[in-house]
């Protein structure tokens, strides 16, 4: 069994950023990164919103630096995976996939989340091509731009509030009539003159070969196709916190599975903390995973401060 004073869980943005503060505050820190440290910006080749920045930036460069800033301050990044966390109070006990054990005095959980996809085949082949999950990520991309999004919840409508500013026109894809998202959203939207609902209508076929060039969606009350012109799909249909790990444990989470944790990065079990992705129903951006990421590195060496 490893003892450690800070054991974070998950090595993107919002675990990098809670291990700096931390590991600066005295706090001894472990990052257990999982499969795949580095996080969701692994996925992308240019971000351009992340402040500091003069050019865009690629995702992998921007958290090799993150991993590099971590390791020069002391901290260690391992590629365990987190499958259970034990314990009502300090000290926690963690155990890894490969039945290694951490005892650890406080916890920040910074795991993240995946986006939610359609499961088209042409999806994954044009992602980053003009297929995106993003739209504040990639919609600035687009402009100028015939855009879809798909989706019926508060995020769809968001997301072609937001590309209807530079997308002269923007297709808001619905399997039903009805939507998930707030009477007032949708009502903005309705009567935005760019956007145009598109029904009872679930998408089929992404179009395109090495840029995406159309959308096909299937009316599923008559069962019709036709084809949308975009160059961009956008897929709005939420997010899987990556959360599992938890449900045995005493960490509350939200039906949909988010961590549930105050402004101050604090779950409902004291001694352990949540950041990032994982914990946010509303932005998931990188820059917000580093400043919660950062609250909760600075709570949770508070917390180990005091129970030393
Ligand atoms: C294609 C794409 C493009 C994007 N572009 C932008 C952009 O331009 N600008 C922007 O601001 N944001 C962008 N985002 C969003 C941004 O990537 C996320 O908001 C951000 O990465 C969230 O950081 P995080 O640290 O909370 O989680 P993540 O980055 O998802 O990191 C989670 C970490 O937890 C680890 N982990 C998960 N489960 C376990 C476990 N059980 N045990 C151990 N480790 C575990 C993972 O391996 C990973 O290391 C983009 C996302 C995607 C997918």
């Amino acid at each position: 069994m490893t003892e450690i004073d800070l054991l974070i869980i998950g090595a993107g943005p919002a675990g990098c950023s809670a291990a700096i503060y931390a590991v600066r505050a005295g706090v001894k820190t472990i990052i257990a990164g999982g499969a795949a440290p580095g996080g969701q910006l692994l996925q992308t080749s240019e971000i351009e919103n992340y402040a500091g920045f003069v050019n865009p930036i690629g995702g992998f460069e921007i958290m090799d630096a993150m991993h590099k800033q971590c390791k020069r301050l002391g901290v260690e990044i391992t590629s365990d995976e987190v499958v259970k966390i034990e314990g009502e109070k300090t000290p926690f006990t963690v155990t890894c996939a490969d039945g290694k054990i951490y005892s650890a005095k406080s916890i920040v959980i910074a795991t993240g989340a995946k986006a939610r996809w359609l499961g088209l085949t042409e999806e994954e082949k044009l992602r980053g091509k003009g297929v995106s999950a993003c739209a504040t990520c990639d919609g600035f991309f687009m402009r100028g731009k015939t855009v879809a999004v798909v989706g019926g919840g508060n995020t769809a409508f968001e997301d072609a509030l937001f590309l209807s500013q530079f997308c002269p026109k923007v297709y808001l894809v619905h399997r039903r009539e009805g939507f998930r998202a707030d009477q007032v959203t949708v009502e903005l939207a309705r009567h935005n003159p760019k956007i145009e609902f598109v029904l009872n209508a679930v998408p089929e076929k992404i179009l395109g070969t090495d840029a995406v060039e159309g959308l096909r969606v299937k009316n599923v009350q008559t069962g019709e196709t036709k084809d949308l012109a975009v160059s961009g799909v956008f897929v709005a249909i939420g997010a899987v916190p990556q959360t599992d790990f938890l449900k045995t444990s005493l960490v509350a989470l939200a039906d949909d599975g988010l961590v549930l944790a105050d402004d101050r990065a604090h779950t409902t079990l004291e001694g352990i903390f949540a950041a990032g992705d994982c914990a946010d129903k509303h932005y998931r951006q990188a820059i917000i995973a580093a400043g919660t990421g950062a609250k909760a590195g600075i709570e949770a060496a508070a917390f180990v401060n005091k129970h030393r």
